[in-house]
């Protein structure tokens, strides 16, 4: 959903939009996280000379898989956010250094007189997805060995130290018992 910034500043009045984005709308590409509903949002959109300030709340379910176990679970993530867009300093260059500095900074770009409320939220969604998600603070993930989930169930393998320094040392003893 793209706001048109010049018909915004012809209205002089903020814009409210309370609607739902599908995961097909959104830019949340990643491989352990996935919406599973609609997500809902309230947003109220204004500008201050060139500067767009966009005030709302977002409600989505994650579906995130565990880093340990490979499981899937659900994570619902609602909150509230006030964010200011500023025209984009140096139009014309490639998108990708755009997306970083738009998720690093409080303020983003935006560029052609338009701001798309579906990156928009995407970024916000994206901010809510931890670097390694882990289904229970206690999952013992899956055996190395045999892959079998240990949360489930035991093995009777002997699993490798996981420090590749002691498993050095371990190594070396062995030489050495050898
Ligand atoms: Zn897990
Ligand atoms: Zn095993």
């Amino acid at each position: 959903m793209i706001v048109d910034l010049a018909e915004l500043r012809l209205k002089q009045r903020p814009i409210y939009v309370d609607s739902d984005f599908q995961e097909n709308q959104l830019l949340v590409k990643s491989k352990i996280a996935r919406l599973t509903e609609p997500v809902h949002s309230n947003l109220k959109v204004s500008l201050e000379s060139d500067r767009v300030k966009v005030e709302g709340r977002l409600a989505a379910v994650l579906c995130l898989t565990c880093c340990r176990c490979a499981g899937e679970f659900e994570k619902s993530a609602e909150k509230n956010f006030m964010l200011t867009y500023v025209p984009d300093p140096k139009s014309g260059r490639d998108g990708e250094e755009f997306e970083l500095e738009y998720a690093d900074l409080d303020v983003g770009f935006y560029w052609g007189d338009q701001l798309d409320l579906a990156v928009v939220l995407s970024e916000q969604i994206l901010l809510e997805i931890p670097m390694k998600p882990i289904c229970q603070e206690e999952c013992k993930g899956l055996c190395d060995q045999c892959g079998v989930d240990l949360n489930l169930s035991t093995c009777d393998c002997t699993r490798e130290l996981a420090d590749p320094r002691l498993a050095a040392l371990a190594d070396i003893k062995k030489r050495l018992t050898n």
